[in-house]
């Protein structure tokens, strides 16, 4: 099987490669974390000593699982990056969630290299990538996707092509303020619920299967009647999302209030040391704007 080179060690990254060494492919990973490259290597994958170590031990494949736009730029295009390493007919797949804009701007730098690049962004969290059950959503070349698919597939109990380069990104953004909106929704709805002398959890339950049902309530609203906000998905990575929502917005003219609302709500919450816990404190956000407490005695 070929060696596939894998950069970003972290929630996701880590269990994200050992499905693919479970699978079978040899790995060469990078991270700056010399403990994540540590736990991976225990598992069967070899070191590289930096990003263009890595791609160059590549046979085809570099896979990216990392923070944000700047530490993809810095791992493709910066000091003994993927860019000194790779060479033509290889093809960068990655997976981290960043701007789309970033996304196409890295993708014609590769293109000079004669190196492919898909974004290929996913949904789901640290139990779905431990269970090779993510959510993956990719743009891209066709050819050099469904060539790529049968490794994505090893990752993702979905694989979708949604359209050329940076689509993905865009996906992926449309997903996470969806579901930012919606837990915000679902934050007003029981403060209101509370305030007006109702039980929250009572409401929860009448009205979880209608039309207000949503994933996002059924696992948001039990959060906050048991103060349960321990991530998850982290309010700082959210917060990264909906930058990137509002800064492609902006860049095709597209308005997004709902989206800079509740930016807002979560940039309170991080200033009050909430950047480590799970989205779901925005029912924190909502306890303190109304002086009430969803959490259950
Ligand atoms: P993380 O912070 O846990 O991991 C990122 C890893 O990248 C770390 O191990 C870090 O050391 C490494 N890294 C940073 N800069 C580097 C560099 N220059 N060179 C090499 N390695 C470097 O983040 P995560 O939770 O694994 O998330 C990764 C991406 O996946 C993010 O874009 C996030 O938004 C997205 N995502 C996360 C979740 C989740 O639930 N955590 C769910 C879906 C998508």
């Amino acid at each position: 099987m070929q060696t596939i080179g894998f950069i970003g060690l972290g929630i996701m990254g880590k269990p994200m490669a050992k499905n693919l060494l479970k699978a079978g492919y040899p790995l060469v990973v990078y991270d700056i974390s010399e403990a994540a490259v540590k736990e991976v290597c225990e598992c069967g994958a070899k070191a590289a000593a930096s990003s263009a170590e890595a791609a160059k031990a590549a046979d085809k494949y570099i896979i990216t699982m990392l923070p944000n736009s700047p530490h993809v730029k810095e791992v493709v295009s910066g000091k003994n990056g993927i860019a000194e390493g790779c060479r033509s007919g290889q093809v960068v797949i990655d997976m981290s969630s960043i701007s789309p804009i970033a996304s196409r701007e890295l993708g014609a730098e590769l293109a000079k290299l004669g190196v492919t690049m898909i974004d290929a962004p996913v949904s789901g969290g640290q139990e779905k990538a431990e269970k090779g059950t993510l959510a993956i959503m990719a743009g891209g070349d066709e050819h050099a996707f469904e060539e790529a698919k049968p490794i994505l597939e090893k990752m993702g109990a979905t694989v979708t092509l949604v359209g050329e380069l940076g689509a993905g990104q865009i996906t992926k953004l449309v997903n996470q303020l969806i579901v930012g909106i919606n837990i915000s929704a679902v934050a007003e709805g029981m403060a209101l619920a509370k305030k007006a002398g109702v039980d929250p959890r009572r409401v929860f339950e009448a009205i979880r299967k209608g039309l207000a049902g949503s994933q996002c309530l059924e696992d948001k609203a039990p959060r906050m009647f048991e103060g349960r906000y321990a991530p998850g998905f982290r309010i700082n990575l959210h917060i990264k999302d909906l930058w990137n929502v509002l800064e492609t917005s902006r860049s095709v003219g597209s308005s997004a209030p709902l989206s800079a609302q509740v930016l807002e709500m979560m940039i309170a919450l991080a200033n009050e040391g909430h950047e480590g816990l799970d989205h779901g404190s925005l029912g924190l956000y909502y306890e303190k704007l109304n002086n009430v407490s969803l959490k259950e005695s």
